[in-house]
């Protein structure tokens, strides 16, 4: 059954681990958006590994993992993550990994010009990772970018990075962020590109080829449907579709191809850079954080924590059309004597039980609370859901009616064991 993997909230909900369970099953992995500003870490055989923009099939043999068209591939970032992977005995083989060739391509100097970005914005600016996904989104749409296939024509991609390196310095310049030199710029992406040649091919009849066979494709979602360039809390968002649309106009795939959405979502909220975040909850946090969780796996920084929010995820089921929810770190709320649940937001004495589009709303939006009792134990050793203490069943149980979707499969640790079945 063809399934599509996606966060629920702002990215982070654990979806590695949930891909990796998915990825036993099936035949062909595929990433339709984002870049390797995303990362999710997968334990697989005892070993961790931290994946990037590779599809999480690279990890098992005789899978086919496809970064499909809606990516945007940073040549030198995908080679390094190739190598680090190597080094850890994972083989990346044209016959394991495909590229499709109409991938935007991220430049050194997106990375820069990121930076500008969040220079020149100051105040609003919007916490990105600086890995320069957001300008070569933007060339893509203002159609200057350069693609995978414009790599293999090398007098061509010299002459259009020659003309797009002289307007990146222009903007750098008036930020004083260091400026480029074209030729090394594409000497530096052309060296890169060598090692990734033999994997680039037109995708699209790959995946019709599966598809029609009858193979299973598992989709794999990056950041979370509240960094949605159009579902999410715009203008604190990525530059992609992360919800499930993404995934057919990212790899050719159609709608029809596709059966199964998984809505993934942590037990609390967490989110990491700037915008609104209406259950947030210092007390929470401060729990979390004593407990060691929480931090960012590569910055260390300490994320934000907050209640459950059901405005956040009923409106996230429904623009994924989530069929089942996975949710995972419910073991972080083992030892919390009263959880709470966000049912809807007072705005100016008007209840919303969906999210607003104005951003200045978010400012004034209470969230509505309920109180569940807490379970007051240790969930880590369950295997199946019908160990689960009653009080995080119940728990469980009425999430899955504020957003009208099924719990699929619930985490109550790290570990692959850990992820129960419902
Ligand atoms: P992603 O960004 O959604 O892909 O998030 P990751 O897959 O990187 O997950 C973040 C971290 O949470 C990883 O270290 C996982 O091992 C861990 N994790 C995932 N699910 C659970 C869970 O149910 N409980 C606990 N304690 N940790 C989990």
């Amino acid at each position: 059954m063809n399934t599509i993997v996606t966060g629920l909230q702002w990215g982070d909900e654990g979806k590695g681990k949930i891909v990796d369970y998915l990825t036993e099953s099936a035949d062909v992995v595929v990433r339709g958006q984002g870049g390797n500003n995303a990362g999710h870490t997968v334990i697989a055989r005892g070993t961790k590994y931290v994946l990037h923009l590779l599809p999480s099939g690279i990890l098992w043999d005789g899978k086919t993992n496809v970064i499909g068209n809606g990516v945007v591939l940073d040549p030198i970032g995908l080679v390094a993550e190739i190598e680090r992977l190597e080094g850890q005995g994972v083989a990346v083989t044209p016959e394991k990994l495909l590229i499709s060739d109409r991938c935007h391509v991220v430049l050194p100097l997106h990375k820069e010009l990121d930076a500008a970005r969040e220079a020149a914005l100051g105040d609003r600016r919007i916490g990105t990772t600086k890995r320069g996904i957001g300008p070569a989104y933007a060339d893509k749409v203002n159609r200057n970018g350069l693609r995978v296939a414009d790599l293999l024509d090398e007098a061509y991609f010299r002459e259009v990075l020659a003309h797009r390196t002289a307007e990146a310095n222009e903007i750098l310049s008036k930020f004083d962020l260091p400026t480029f030199d074209a030729d090394q710029q594409a000497g530096e992406v052309l060296a890169a590109f060598t090692r990734l040649k033999p994997h680039v091919a037109n995708t699209i009849p790959v995946l019709h080829e599966a598809w029609k066979a009858g193979r299973t494709i598992l989709f794999e979602g990056a950041q979370g449907s509240l960094l949605d360039i159009d579902f999410g809390t715009f203008p604190f968002v990525t530059s992609s579709n992360t919800t499930a649309g993404g995934s057919c106009t990212g790899t050719g795939l159609p709608p029809t191809a596709i059966r199964q959405v998984i809505g993934v979502c942590k037990a609390y909220t967490t989110r990491v850079g700037a915008g609104p975040f209406p259950t947030a909850d210092e007390g929470l946090a401060d729990y979390l954080h004593d407990l060691g969780r929480e931090f960012g796996a590569t910055t260390g920084r300490a994320r934000g924590c907050g209640w459950l929010d059901a405005v956040l995820l009923r409106h996230g089921c429904m623009v994924n059309g989530t069929t089942g929810l996975a949710v995972t770190n419910l073991d972080g709320l083992d030892n919390y004597e009263t959880l709470r649940i966000c049912t809807a937001y007072d705005i100016d004495g008007v209840r919303h039980e969906l999210p607003p589009a104005d951003r200045h709303a978010w400012d004034r939006a209470a969230p509505v609370y309920e109180e569940l009792p807490g379970w007051m134990s240790d969930t880590t050793a369950c295997t199946a859901y019908d160990q689960l203490p009653e009080n995080a069943r119940a728990y469980l149980t009425r999430l899955s009616e504020l957003c009208d979707t099924p719990i699929q499969f619930v985490g109550v640790g790290p570990d692959r064991e850990q992820t129960l079945v419902v």
